[in-house]
């Protein structure tokens, strides 16, 4: 896609959240808008960075790795110190989390205890503290996320505890199922912020937050049930060529 298209895209898309934000009665500009440029090459993330974009997603570490490792070499060549922001978002194997921490200020993904214990091992081995959301399962056709509160709460509990000192929780992460009907969409995100309040006042220690949801086709119902972080890949790059 043409970088002046990419540009235009992500100009109609911040104004369709400022407007979404309005209707929720949200401060302006409190929505942050995260990228996903999975599937497009390290040209598109220039050209989104280069029309002040910040904030990327991405699925699959190792095409991050590579991607991103050339944005940075690229922007690093022309001078520019303020390097883009990456948060993984796909779901992530144990054995993928060395290099996931490596790359990423943000896992949105993680969905099991022994993924949060993996990913404090090798952030306490880089000195590096880390963001994490933990991904819920609201609607019935996505397959990731944990599938009840128990084992979240499990996990929570050990993060009030100290356990995790290199890892903070800012918050929880879903996916709406993909329908075209309007209401199972807003019960999912619905869902997703009413765990988030049970959550803090649960564990009131714990930062907590955040809620990423919203994509292309539903951030705007998203951002009127309270989503803080949207991640948007087809409405910034285009359709995504799966080969
Ligand atoms: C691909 C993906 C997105 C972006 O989806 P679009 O419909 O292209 O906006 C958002 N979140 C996750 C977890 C994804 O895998």
């Amino acid at each position: 896609m043409a970088s002046s298209m990419i540009a235009e895209n992500l100009d109609n898309i911040k104004n369709q959240i400022h407007q979404a934000e309005q209707k929720a009665s949200v401060k302006t500009g409190s929505v942050r808008l995260c990228a996903v440029s999975k599937f497009h090459p390290a040209q598109a993330v220039m050209d989104a960075f280069d029309a002040g974009q910040f904030l990327f997603g991405e699925n699959r570490v190792q095409e991050a790795s590579e991607k991103f490792l050339q944005v940075n070499q690229e922007l690093s060549d022309k001078g520019i110190k303020n390097l883009p922001e990456l948060h993984i978002i796909g779901s992530l194997q144990s054995n993928k989390v060395k290099k996931a921490v490596a790359i990423a200020s943000c896992i949105q993904s993680v969905d099991r205890m022994g993924l949060v214990e993996e990913i404090e091992k090798h952030c306490a081995n880089l000195g590096k503290q880390i963001s994490v959301f933990f991904e819920y399962h609201t609607a019935e056709d996505s397959k990731s996320g944990y599938e009840n509160e128990d084992d979240l709460f499990k996990t929570l509990e050990r993060c009030a505890n100290g356990d995790f000192p290199h890892v903070i929780p800012v918050g929880l992460m879903t996916m709406a199922p993909f329908v075209t009907e309007e209401a199972p969409i807003r019960k999912s995100f619905i869902t997703l912020r009413n765990l988030r309040d049970s959550i803090h006042s649960r564990f009131p220690s714990l930062p907590m937050r955040e809620l990423s949801m919203g994509m292309s086709g539903d951030f705007k119902i998203a951002i009127e049930e309270g989503s803080t972080m949207v991640r948007i890949g087809t409405a910034i790059f285009g359709e995504r060529n799966y080969q």
